[in-house]
């Protein structure tokens, strides 16, 4: 990220402050975390020499519940990134209606340059050394960049290791074979779907038909792409981190991703019209919906004037710039925010969580029937706020998160 991520969050929570109308105090208290915990990692690689890798897990505040938010693997992990990411998933976790607080992990390493027994005694060795304050009633990590079901499995058999039983709430995003939940992998990308076809209908846009242009083509992108696909709205374009294609009929989202797996990229792929550039594709003039779903800041001052699509769906996390907001905004262009259009993985995280401490397992339709329920009235309640404050999307939805926050800490006796 170009801009300081902490910076950026302490923005958005004034914003939301001040139109709520709320006073410094209010500001001052949630605009630092509750917990920051430091952590070193000493772990044997197979060289035989121990390395010693920095961790963290920042509990920015449990207002409305227990803690929740993913653990990051990367090399440029810092402590502030790691503290914006679990402020926003304090509001990410409001504004869903989910009965949690927000907190985030995180590990400076590159796991690429790791070996699997290396990783897992990092995971094992990282879970054991923020046990104190993590617990299916306290705190409960996630995947984030460069974690998954396999990272999360270590830390669910590390965590019950150390209590002497098995505790699945712990963690969530698991196999499913090991207390996962259905509908966990197509969880973001069918949120994201929902949200496109709430702000196509508010917009007077018919979503049979709608035409749609995607950038990304992992997880997000591709199940986004599906379940736009299979209720009527057409694929035009898709890329990835080479590049993308069109086609002006609509491309077939799971003729693509068979592409993409034989050949590692969506680039050359043969029923295509033509070739374009991610740049083109964020700026393609026929297109009614684009989802950025692959990394952050895309959409900037540099090329917001030229976006034509009339809605973004932040299928990623802080695809569009503050500046190109305001861009965007004046230009009539709805956003529909991250906070919002991605939360389906962690509603979903938390139907897991639900099933865990219950000890059942629901099948692939409920689960994905109990999202959009819960995608549709978070969405609703948004829009309710939007109409009432007059602002973009995005601060009514920060408002509307920062509100039930406020809320709750006011009952608890807390302001
Ligand atoms: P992924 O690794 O599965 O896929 C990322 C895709 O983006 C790949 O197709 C890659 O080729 C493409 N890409 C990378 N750099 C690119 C570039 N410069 N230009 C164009 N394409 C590029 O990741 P994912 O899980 O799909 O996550 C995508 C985004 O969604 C991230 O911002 C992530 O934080 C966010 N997100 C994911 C989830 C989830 O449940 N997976 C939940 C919330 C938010």
């Amino acid at each position: 990220m170009s801009v300081n991520p902490y910076e950026m969050a302490v923005k958005q929570l004034k914003k939301a402050i001040d139109v709520l109308g709320y006073d410094e105090t209010v500001f001052n208290v949630l605009k630092v975390p509750q917990r920051v915990l430091e952590v070193s990692i000493p772990v044997r690689m197979d060289n035989g020499k121990v390395k010693v890798f920095i961790g963290y897990r920042v509990q920015h505040n449990n207002a409305l519940g227990p803690y929740k938010g993913g653990v990051r693997y990367h090399p440029e992990v810092t402590k502030d990134e790691v503290v914006a990411l679990a402020m926003w998933m304090t509001w990410k976790c409001s504004v869903a209606g989910l009965p949690y607080g927000g907190a985030k992990g995180g590990v400076k390493v590159d796991p690429r340059k790791l070996s699997m027994r290396e990783l897992e005694e990092l995971s094992r060795g990282y879970i054991r050394a923020i046990a104190p304050i993590i617990g299916p009633y306290k705190d409960i990590p996630a995947p984030d960049v460069y974690t998954n079901p396999q990272v999360m499995a270590w830390y669910m058999d590390e965590y019950g290791k150390l209590k002497g039983y098995n505790v699945p709430g712990v963690v969530t995003a698991k196999p499913v074979e090991l207390w996962g939940s259905y509908g966990r992998k197509e969880a973001t990308g069918y949120g994201v779907a929902i949200a496109a076809k709430t702000a196509s209908r508010k917009y007077g846009i018919p979503f049979e038909g709608a035409r749609v242009a995607v950038q990304g083509y992992g997880n997000v992108g591709y199940y986004s792409a599906l379940f736009m696909h299979q209720w009527g709205a057409k694929i035009v374009a898709i890329s990835d981190s080479k590049g993308g294609i069109y086609h002006p009929q609509g491309l077939d989202p799971v003729k693509v991703k068979s592409f993409k797996n034989r050949t590692g990229t969506v680039v050359g792929y043969t029923d295509a019209k033509k070739g374009i550039t991610n740049e083109q594709l964020l700026t393609l003039e026929d297109i009614d919906i684009l989802v950025p779903a692959a990394i952050e800041n895309v959409i900037t001052v540099e090329n917001a004037d030229k976006v034509h699509a009339k809605i973004i769906v932040e299928g990623a996390n802080g695809p569009v710039t503050p500046e190109a907001d305001e861009i965007l905004f004046k230009k009539g262009v709805v956003v529909v925010p991250d906070i919002i259009a991605n939360a389906g993985g962690v509603i979903v995280s938390y139907y897991e969580w639900v099933q865990n401490l219950q000890g059942i397992q629901w099948d692939l339709n409920k689960v994905l029937k109990m999202l959009e329920d819960k995608m549709v009235s978070a969405l609703d309640k948004i829009y309710r706020k939007y109409y009432s404050l007059g602002t973009d999307l995005r601060t009514a939805a920060h408002a509307l998160a920062v509100e039930r926050v406020v809320n709750a800490m006011k009952l608890r006796g807390w302001l």
